[in-house]
């Protein structure tokens, strides 16, 4: 199994069988996913060591950069005021809060997955 098709599946780094996540979480409801402590299919464990999932701070920090980026660029292609970018880029980052804390912990675990 690739790495991106993993990634974007969401599934487990050593068998890709399950999802690491048992609850996607919702921003209105200010619920954050939960995840799975190990695969039920090949028991791998999703939380390696103590404060393993820190390191997905930084992968969370650029997907969120480059969101916003992108919406700035699309305002600028736009002429949208500076003001109104402000709000639409606080308003998407808002909204993809969850999916920005699903994908990066998915991706920061497949960087430093290691065959058992
Ligand atoms: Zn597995």
């Amino acid at each position: 199994m690739s790495f991106l098709k993993k990634i974007i599946g969401g599934n487990c780094p050593n068998c890709g069988k399950t999802k690491l996540f048992y609850d996607k979480g919702n921003i209105f409801l200010f619920r954050l996913p939960k995840m799975k402590n190990t695969c039920s299919e090949c028991h791998y464990n999703f939380h390696r060591e103590t404060g393993f999932y820190f390191g997905a701070m930084y992968v969370s920090y650029a997907l969120t950069v480059a969101q916003m980026v992108a919406v700035m660029v699309i305002g600028l292609l736009f002429n949208i005021s500076v003001l109104n970018m402000f709000i639409a880029i606080t308003i998407i980052a808002f909204l993809l809060f969850t999916f920005n804390y699903r994908i990066s912990r998915i991706i920061w675990l497949n960087i430093f997955y290691q065959k058992e």
